[in-house]
């Protein structure tokens, strides 16, 4: 991938608008906004996808891998509630884009990639050595990091079919995982909080992923 490092008065112009299109949409967390507005997505891209950058919407990047919809992105970030320190725990690094925005907002990011040239483009991409509270794994997100929990949050940024029982173990009692869940052709964002004795669940809108899929891929 051919990348741009250059963050220009354009693209802090462009950025700032599409932070104020998230938050019409209703995104509230200033935290989050301003993360938004930290970070240069356009990097995440090839230099020839610039202009694309800022606009409000996923964007295929080859390998299945798509980086999410900024709306998305911070939709998912407010409801993780992020303190400072925590230990957040990603499933589906993609772009790295996620990740980057919850190391902004202070999280130990553990993030887990299948797919190996995904996994293997994020180490050559020099921009992310800014953030060494970010750790990229290559592994089946349905495992989790068993030798990494408990965690404090989890956020899955693929469409699940169902709650992973073993990311569900790996979770705090306390905890919250933000999970969008297939219901029918879309996935409905649910955020789950584990209790002493079983979960809570609250339900939020509708989005729609790339899949959450069984196994690494070479
Ligand atoms: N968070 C990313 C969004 C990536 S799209 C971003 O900010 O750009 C979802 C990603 O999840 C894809 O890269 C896909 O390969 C990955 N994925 C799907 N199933 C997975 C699994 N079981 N474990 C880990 N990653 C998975």
């Amino acid at each position: 991938m051919r990348r741009s490092y250059e963050d220009t008065y354009r693209h802090k112009g462009l950025r700032k608008k599409l932070v104020e299109g998230i938050r019409s949409k209703g995104i509230k967390d200033e935290n989050v906004l301003n993360a938004i507005n930290t970070v240069p997505r356009h990097f995440f891209l090839d230099s020839a996808f610039d202009d694309v950058a800022y606009v409000d919407k996923a964007f295929p990047i080859g390998e299945g891998q798509t980086i999410s919809q900024p709306y998305t992105v911070a939709y998912q970030s407010a409801l993780l509630e992020v303190k400072k320190g925590e230990k957040v725990l990603e499933i589906g690094t993609g772009s790295a884009y996620q990740a980057v925005i919850l190391a902004v907002l202070g999280a130990m990011v553990y993030t887990i990639e299948r797919q190996k040239k995904l996994y293997d483009e994020n180490k050559k991409f020099t921009y992310l050595k800014q953030f060494p509270t970010i750790k990229f794994f290559y592994g089946d997100g349905y495992e989790g990091l068993k030798a990494y929990a408990p965690f404090d949050k989890i956020i899955i940024t693929a469409a699940a079919p169902e709650i992973p029982p073993k990311l569900l173990e790996q979770l705090k009692v306390g905890g919250k995982m933000v999970i969008p869940v297939d219901i029918g052709n879309v996935q409905q964002m649910r955020r789950i909080t584990k209790l002493e004795d079983g979960i809570d669940i609250e339900y939020f809108d509708n989005f729609s992923f790339v899949p959450m899929l069984q196994g690494r891929n070479s």
